[in-house]
């Protein structure tokens, strides 16, 4: 087994060699749209991908793209949501299309990773005005019988509305938890639907009202 590596990069500042145990690797991943005779009918394209609209409808709007050839996020819930509403499109039947602001993003690493809708800096940067909750996983009974104490929750809310506009999750079980989430934010829910929906306990999700409760100051266990 290979017990450490050297890693050659060049940056601006010119050449240079790292040394490590272990080198991950992470590729872009592009489209695979070439010698398909998208030029040849006219199919628009836009830096690599086939362009789309919420339909999967291309500017030729009997061609559909689905998936990664129609553009980011490269995720396969996207991909298959993504034929879905093609195929009800095409089947005639209504369909809200494809939301890109709702797509949960996760990262099946240690601890897990999760996010949905706007960060803290992309929703100031929209002009919300901004509460923002937060809430350790630390006290969570279900955190310290399961001795996975590392985590938190965090959600962001418009102000004026007090609707949810982004949440991210860091900890055991964030990409299962997410969910929740995802589901608040399609339907607009508030911090008060979170905060006042009961959850069980001991769960993790306990974090999620708890948090909702801290952005407006009436959290309980804060
Ligand atoms: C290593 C890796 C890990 C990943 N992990 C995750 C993950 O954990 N979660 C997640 O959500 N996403 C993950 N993804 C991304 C996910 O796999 C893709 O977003 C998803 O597969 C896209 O689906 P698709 O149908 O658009 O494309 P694909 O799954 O790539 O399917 C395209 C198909 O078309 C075929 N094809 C290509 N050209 C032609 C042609 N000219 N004629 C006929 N057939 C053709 C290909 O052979 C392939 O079977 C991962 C990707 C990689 C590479």
């Amino acid at each position: 087994m290979v017990k450490n590596v050297t890693v050659t990069v060049s940056d601006k500042d010119g050449q240079k060699d790292i040394k490590a145990e272990v080198v991950l690797m992470a590729v872009g991943v592009q489209a695979n749209i070439e010698n398909l005779g998208l030029e040849a009918i006219g199919v628009k394209t836009e830096r690599g991908f086939i362009a789309v609209n919420e339909f999967g409808n291309t500017n030729i709007e009997s061609i559909y793209a689905i998936g990664d050839v129609a553009g980011p996020p490269l995720l396969a819930h996207v991909a298959s949501h993504e034929g879905i509403v093609a195929i009800d499109r095409i089947a005639g039947k209504a369909n809200h299309g494809i939301d890109k602001t709702n797509i949960p993003s996760c990262t099946y690493c240690q601890p897990q990773v999760a996010s949905i809708g706007l960060t803290e800096e992309a929703a100031i940067a929209k002009g919300h005005k901004v509460k923002i909750g937060r809430f350790p996983f630390r006290p969570l009974g279900k955190a310290l019988a399961i001795g996975e104490t590392e985590g938190i929750v965090k959600l962001i809310f418009d102000e004026r509305k007090g609707e949810l506009l982004g949440a991210h999750i860091i900890g055991s079980e964030a990409t299962e938890m997410i969910a929740e989430l995802g589901i608040a934010k399609a339907l607009e829910a508030t911090w008060e639907e979170l905060h006042n929906t009961m959850h069980a306990h001991p769960t993790l999700s306990e974090a999620v009202t708890e948090a909702a409760g801290q952005a407006f100051d009436v959290a309980i266990h804060s």
